[in-house]
């Protein structure tokens, strides 16, 4: 399709194909920071769109060879920023603000300074000059995803925001960007840096990552403790999670529904929300308003620059959890295992 569907189909602007316009990217150069899971697809996907690219490393940093090895200059961050025009940020956003400072004096009138999350621009981690452009073009999906797609003639759904406009032209900058590493194949959602950032967050700590632990293990727990075997409670409450993410993926809740059981299904209809209750629901306002109002922000710098002892402690006490060590022997027995390992290795480097 070539019209912005910003109709009554949907709340927000989506872009396809033809609305991104290249001439906004295709004679600049791009310093892509970092060569890790986004580095590396956006670098490739930008320089096999006929982006000249320059990837930003640490002299010492074993990607260095990786990424020259896959066709690409390689040079130091400050180099390669002062060499480009656009700077996209693809370290860890830890590590972000202390690159930016050793990047400053390489920003020059009228560039861009690129982000894939919002995090260090909203909380004010990072405060760029006012003569650059401050933008965003974040793909949903993990980087060898992004290269996949893209590889494959697809793309990846992204995002684009804008946060400073000093040139007047840092949308359609941005979304030629994100057209250059195949969002707009997909379709490119506009938001905010805001929006993303505060939803990014709430959706890994309330549902994603810490909602669907916490679910997992009490449910494993239960089961385990009324004297069911490890075994079966492993894979009732963790591995068939899978294939039911996976028909709520491709259908939606209601094609979820569909393919169980009459049993499965009237049994979670009228259990799921004894669960997850009005209780649950109100921590998760109380833990939107600590993103909302920077209490999250705020404690996560502190413990990064306390040097992790809470996050150290917390990562420990779940690796412990039994259901790990009854999991890992278990998983052995499926082959699919191994090509998922493989896969990580080989496409994130
Ligand atoms: P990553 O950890 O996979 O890669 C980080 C890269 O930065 C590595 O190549 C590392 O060698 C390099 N690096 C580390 N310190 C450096 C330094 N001081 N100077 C130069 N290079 C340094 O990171 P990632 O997951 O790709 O995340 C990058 C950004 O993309 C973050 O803002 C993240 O929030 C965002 N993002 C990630 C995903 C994802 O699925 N991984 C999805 C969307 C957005
Ligand atoms: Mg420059
Ligand atoms: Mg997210
Ligand atoms: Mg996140
Ligand atoms: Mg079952």
């Amino acid at each position: 399709t070539d019209t912005t569907t910003d109709d009554e189909t949907f709340t927000t602007n989506i872009y396809y194909g033809d609305d991104a316009d290249a001439s906004h990217i295709e004679d600049k150069t791009v310093a892509v920071l970092g060569y890790g899971s986004q580095g590396h697809a956006h670098a490739l996907n930008l320089h096999d769109s006929g982006i000249d690219v320059v990837v930003g490393l640490r002299e010492d940093s074993s990607s260095w060879s990786q990424a020259e090895k896959d066709g690409l200059r390689v040079t130091t961050p400050d180099d390669a920023t002062a060499e480009a025009d656009v700077i996209m940020f693809l370290v860890p956003d830890t590590i972000q603000p202390a690159v930016f400072e050793a990047v400053l004096d390489g920003l020059e009138e009228g560039n861009t300074v690129m982000f894939a999350h919002g995090f260090n621009i909203h909380y004010n981690q990072i405060q760029p000059p006012e003569y650059v452009d401050v933008t965003m073009a974040a793909p949903k999906g993990p980087g060898h995803i992004v290269r996949r797609d893209y590889e494959n003639g697809g793309g990846t759904p992204a995002l684009i925001a804008v946060e400073q406009n000093y040139t007047g032209e840092a949308k359609d900058e941005a979304l030629a960007y994100a057209q250059a590493i195949g969002g707009t194949r997909a379709g490119v959602i506009e938001t905010t840096f805001q929006e993303e950032v505060e939803t990014d967050l709430f959706g890994e700590q309330a549902v994603l990552c810490g909602g669907v632990t916490s679910l997992v293990k009490h449910g494993y727990e239960t089961l385990v403790d009324a004297g069911y075997s490890p075994e079966m409670a492993y894979f009732e409450c963790l591995n068939e999670l899978k294939l039911i993410v996976d028909l709520m993926y491709e259908g939606g809740l209601g094609g979820m529904w569909h393919s169980v059981s009459y049993t499965a299904e009237y049994g979670g209809l009228s259990r799921g929300d004894r669960i997850v209750d009005e209780g649950v629901r109100e921590n998760m306002e109380d833990t939107l308003e600590e993103i909302q109002n920077g209490e999250f922000a705020r404690e996560w710098i502190n413990e990064n620059q306390a040097g992790r002892p809470a996050y150290s402690q917390l990562k420990q006490r779940d690796e412990q959890h039994e259901i790990e060590a009854v999991g890992a022997p278990l998983r052995d027995l499926f082959e699919w295992e191994d090509d998922v390992n493989e896969t990580e290795q080989t496409e994130v480097p």
